[in-house]
Formats: structure tokens, C-alpha cells, sequence
């Protein structure tokens, strides 16, 4: 029997109104997976949190997190905080103190919905850690300051050991997605084998992303099953926006990475398609590409569905890391029962043209994990991969 514990951290705005929805999905598919248990504990964070205690990560969060498997972190409305140090952004913390170095984030073109693009299926590995975010580049103080009024400076982290690791990510997760697109019979538009393109701007940071290139070159050598090419991030912007199909997996520095996952999300239909896993070598958090959204929020109509696959990574991880064919076998249910209610527009939030509340969403996925066909006789549950 495989038992995880996870932390559900609930986060701002349309935090508490998606949140569940995943919290719901896992449960729904650990009852019809034999061998799995999950058991879920609440963690108060962000605004709501600071309400009742003054902080928006209370002392003693991170010891209790650390006695748990993984997380599923909804999103937080950090810019309207309070200016005060209580009340600070949790989620580079969180990043930093478990070391989740990988911040995975899948973009796919589903079925039915209309959008800029189709047969997208990019998978973008961004390094979580370094780069040019000041509020986790530094061991202490920030690696951002003002040296006169009139003068702002930004500090850029690149090191030898955060390029192989977040490499390495994403050399695995590429040659993962061959193996399953060929278990499968299923080919990717970019081409038979496996690829990963490293993204650069080395022609201006010589020595920064010319480290980031050469230990990503390294660690390509240790792949010959999987294709390598790179990209300057600007001419990648373009090329990724005119035709992105042509890309299966992508490595990426930080801040690179954080914007170019959010136009590889508008390209697909929007933040409420963008799932994302933080990941390091011993726990990871499920965490959502998008924002706390407060221009929808205690409106019940945000988009569940990148916070369900965010923890449906989670729960996949979980099944990899501890070879758990249960965990694996119930993260395969829960998404495969989530694109199939899209595609049938069995439900569907207004984001992506539909009238469905985030709860309906929520039921809807539970109802098609638990039967065994869909509602026009289809089986639903196709290979895993
Ligand atoms: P946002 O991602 O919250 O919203 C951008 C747009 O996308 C909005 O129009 C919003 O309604 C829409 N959107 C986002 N998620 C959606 C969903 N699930 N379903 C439907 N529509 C969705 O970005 P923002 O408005 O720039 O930021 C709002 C707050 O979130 C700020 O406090 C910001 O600092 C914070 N933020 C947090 C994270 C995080 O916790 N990972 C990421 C980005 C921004």
C-alpha cells in the first residue's frame, strides 16, 4: 500500500475556490486505485493566514511541511500584501528551503478547446532557483539593490551545478515522453526522437549563458537517445509563438522560463490551462503557473483545471520516485478523465468558452474518474502516456 501525505496550502483569491477541486480529484482517484492512500493535511498560508496570525508564512510551516511527502500550493496574491516583513511571498521560500529546483510546466493544445494553436505538446523545464530572481539568487539579503536613488541593480546567478541539474531534469523528462509516445504509438510533430532545445541569449551573456549552453551540452552527451538544438530566448519567443508544435521539451533559466511558460500558456488557451510541478530530488509542490486571479475571485468561475494536473504531476512524481504503479496508475485517471470532460465539453469554465463553475468542473472529473464509460458509451480511459 502506497500512503503519501500531502499539504494543501489554499493560497488567495481563487485560491480557496480551485484548490479543493485538485483536493477532490486525488481523493476521487485514490478510491478507485486499489493499493493507494492519500491523506491530506491543511496548511494556513498567505492572506488568510495572516489574518489569524499575523504571518503569512506562520513560524513552524516549514517544519510541518517538511514531515510530508509533497504540496499542492495554490496561487498567492502576494502584490497586495502589506509592506511589512511578516508579510512576505511564501513561494520562494518554499522553492528555496526544499530545494525544488525544476519547475516543470507542461503546455498542450486539448481537444475542443478553441485556441491559437493546435497539436501543441511542449513540456518547458525552467531552472527554479537562480537566475535573475533577487527574492532567491542570494544566501542572504537580496540580489537586487539601489546603490544611489537614481541607480537599481539586479544580480544574475548561473552556476555549473543549477545548469547540470535543471539539464539533467530535462534531458529525463524528454526521454520520459519518448518512451511513453512510443509505448503508445503516438509521434511528435518536432520529430521521431525525443528532443530538448536549450534556451540562450549568450551572444550578450557571454559568460552567464554560455555556462548555462556548455553545461547543457555536457549533459547532452549523456543522452544519445534524445536530440539537442538551441535557440536564442528571442528568436525562440518568435518561433515559438508562430509554431510552437515544433518544440517537445524545453530548458530554460529562471526568469527566461517564467515568461516565455506564460506565452506558451496564451497559446493553448490562457493561465487557466497552465499546470505546473516544483521538483527537487526529495519532495515537490504542485503549483499553478497563473496568479491568485482577484479579477474573478468569490466568483466560483475560475479554471480548476491547471491546479488538478499541477497535482496530478505531484501525484505522478510520487508514483516515479517511489516506483509506485498505484500512484502513477491514479495520476493517469485523473488526467485522462479531465481531458476527456473537456473534449466531450461535458464542462468547461468561461476561460475557455464554457459556462461551467469551478466546483461543476470539480464534479464533473470525479464522475468520469468513477465510471468505467463515458456517458455516450466510450470507454474513456486511453493508454497511459
Ligand atoms: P494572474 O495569473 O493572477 O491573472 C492574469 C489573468 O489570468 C487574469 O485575467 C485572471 O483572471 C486570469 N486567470 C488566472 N488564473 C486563472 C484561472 N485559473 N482561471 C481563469 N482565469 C485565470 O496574474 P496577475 O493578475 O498579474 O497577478 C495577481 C496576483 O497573483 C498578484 O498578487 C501576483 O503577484 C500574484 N501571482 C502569483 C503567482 C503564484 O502564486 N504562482 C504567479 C503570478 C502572479
Amino acid at each position: 500500500m502506497g500512503t503519501y501525505r500531502i499539504g494543501v496550502l489554499l493560497g488567495d483569491d481563487i485560491g480557496p475556490e480551485i484548490v479543493p477541486q485538485a483536493v477532490a480529484a486525488l481523493t476521487a482517484a485514490a478510491e478507485v486505485t486499489a493499493g493507494l492512500e492519500l491523506r491530506f493535511t491543511d496548511i494556513p498560508i498567505g492572506a488568510a493566514a495572516y489574518k489569524a496570525s499575523g504571518y503569512t508564512l506562520p513560524p513552524g510551516t516549514l517544519e510541518q511541511m517538511a514531515k510530508l511527502d509533497g504540496w499542492i500550493l495554490g496561487p498567492l496574491g502576494h502584490a497586495a500584501y502589506p509592506q511589512e516583513p511578516k508579510a512576505i511571498n511564501p513561494h520562494p521560500i518554499f522553492r528555496r528551503h526544499f530545494d525544488l529546483y525544476a519547475n516543470i510546466r507542461p503546455t498542450r493544445s486539448l481537444p475542443g478547446v478553441k485556441t491559437l494553436h493546435e497539436g501543441v505538446d511542449l513540456m518547458m523545464v525552467r531552472e527554479n532557483n537562480e537566475g535573475m530572481q533577487p527574492d532567491r539568487n542570494m544566501h542572504k539579503g537580496s540580489g537586487e539593490f539601489m546603490p544611489t536613488p537614481d541607480m537599481a541593480l539586479s544580480m544574475r546567478v548561473i552556476t555549473r551545478h543549477g545548469s547540470e541539474r535543471i539539464a539533467r531534469a530535462a534531458f529525463e523528462v524528454a526521454r520520459a515522453r519518448g518512451k511513453a509516445r512510443a509505448a503508445t504509438g503516438r509521434t511528435h510533430p518536432a520529430g521521431p526522437r525525443p528532443r530538448v532545445t536549450i534556451i540562450h541569449k549568450r551572444t550578450v551573456f557571454k559568460l552567464t549563458c554560455g555556462l548555462f549552453v556548455d553545461t547543457a551540452r555536457e549533459v547532452a552527451a549523456e543522452y544519445p537517445d534524445v536530440d539537442t538544438d538551441e535557440h536564442q530566448v528571442d528568436s525562440f519567443a518568435m518561433a515559438l509563438t508562430m509554431k510552437p508544435q515544433r518544440f517537445d521539451t524545453v530548458v530554460v533559466t529562471n526568469m527566461f522560463g517564467d515568461i516565455l511558460s506564460d506565452l506558451a500558456a496564451a497559446l493553448v488557451g490562457g493561465l487557466g490551462l497552465a499546470p505546473g510541478l516544483n521538483a527537487g530530488d526529495s519532495y515537490a509542490m504542485a503549483q499553478a503557473t497563473h496568479g491568485s486571479a482577484p479579477d474573478i475571485a468569490g466568483r466560483n468561475i475560475a479554471n480548476p483545471y491547471a491546479i488538478i494536473i499541477s497535482a496530478q504531476m505531484l501525484l505522478d512524481w510520487l508514483g516515479r520516485r517511489h516506483t509506485d504503479e498505484s500512484a502513477m496508475s491514479a495520476a493517469h485517471k485523473i488526467e485522462q478523465a479531465v481531458h476527456y470532460i473537456i473534449a466531450k465539453n461535458i464542462a468547461r469554465t468561461p476561460d475557455i468558452g464554457g459556462k461551467a463553475t469551478a466546483e461543476e468542473f470539480g464534479r464533473a472529473v470525479i464522475q468520469a474518474m468513477c465510471t468505467d464509460k463515458s456517458p455516450d458509451g466510450e470507454p474513456f480511459l486511453g493508454p497511459r502516456g
